[in-house]
Formats: C-alpha cells, sequence, structure tokens
C-alpha cells in the first residue's frame, strides 16, 4: 500500500468507529500489516494509508527476528503511568524526520481485535510509544505536534525541504 505522507489532509482527520467486521475490514488489516512490517515500521495507522477506520497495527516484538503484528481495532488507552521519557520517534508519513519526543512509559490498552475479541494489553517503551503515536494518528494528532523549542529548527528544515521538491 502507498502510504500517504505529510502535509495531506487525511492525517489531520479523525477515525471513525469500526462497527462490524467485515471482508473490507480484514483486507485493509492485512494490507497495513503486510506494508507496516515491508517498511520497517512499528507501527501504522489506517489515516495513513487513506482509510477513516478506528485501527492501527503494531508490531509487538520490534527487535526480534520474528515480529508479532497485531491488529488493533477501536482502541483506548485506559492508563498511563510512570514518568514520561524522551527518545527519538520517527514516522512512516515524514520520511526521514526523527524527533525526540516525551511518551508515557508504561500504558494499558483496551482494544479489539478482528475476531470480536476484546483484549487488554500492557505495553512499556519502545511498543507504549509507538501505541500512544498511533492512537494520536486515529484522532488526528501528529509527532510534530509535540516538538520541543529545540528541535524547531529540524522541522523548519523538513517543511523547506518539502517545498522544494
Ligand atoms: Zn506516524
Amino acid at each position: 500500500m502507498m502510504i500517504i505522507k505529510y502535509p495531506e489532509k487525511v492525517l489531520r482527520q479523525k477515525a471513525k468507529p469500526v462497527g462490524k467486521i467485515t471482508r473490507e475490514i480484514f483486507d485493509l488489516a492485512e494490507a497495513m500489516t503486510t506494508t507496516m512490517l515491508e517498511n520497517n515500521g512499528v507501527g501504522l495507522a489506517a489515516n495513513q494509508v487513506g482509510s477513516l477506520f478506528n485501527l492501527f497495527t503494531i508490531n509487538l516484538k520490534p527487535f526480534a527476528d520474528k515480529p508479532e503484528p497485531i491488529v488493533v481495532i477501536n482502541p483506548r488507552v485506559i492508563k498511563k503511568y510512570e514518568d514520561s521519557e524522551e527518545d527519538e520517534e520517527g514516522c512512516l508519513s515524514f520520511p526521514g524526520l526523527f524527533l525526540h519526543i516525551p511518551r508515557y512509559k508504561y500504558i494499558v490498552l483496551h482494544y479489539q481485535n478482528l475476531y470480536n475479541e476484546k483484549i487488554i494489553i500492557e505495553a512499556e517503551g519502545l511498543v507504549a510509544r509507538a501505541i500512544q503515536h498511533e492512537y494520536d494518528h486515529l484522532n488526528g494528532v501528529l509527532f510534530i505536534d509535540y516538538i520541543t523549542e529545540k528541535e524547531r529548527e529540524k522541522l523548519n528544515e523538513y517543511h523547506s525541504n518539502l517545498n522544494t521538491v
């Protein structure tokens, strides 16, 4: 699938809840999983491929030889705890841009899978970071919205490169 790049408007749109799990949802989730893994992404949200369904994919084992992708439908972050930590973060919709973004270290996420089961998972570190990042995407929020003054220059440079291509 083609990954939609910033500043396309769909990246600022809010996702709509998924009702019945249809063939369309299955196919979308499968294609997104493949696209995420092919691009070495830890996560991918539906609006990054031009869909407004409220779902994202995450690779729970980003450092392992064998990935463990999951499909997260109608997610809700129900708990975030421990101090936030800052680390470098990228986004498949912003190729080449890496920013230090603060995120919570641990989160608890409530979601549905493709089989309509209600699932609760706890995540930490990079996976927790990726979940917060994808969850934001579904609300039209992008990682550049958290930028610190220190890195503002990096973003300005990214913008001016966009304008010259
Ligand atoms: Zn992203």
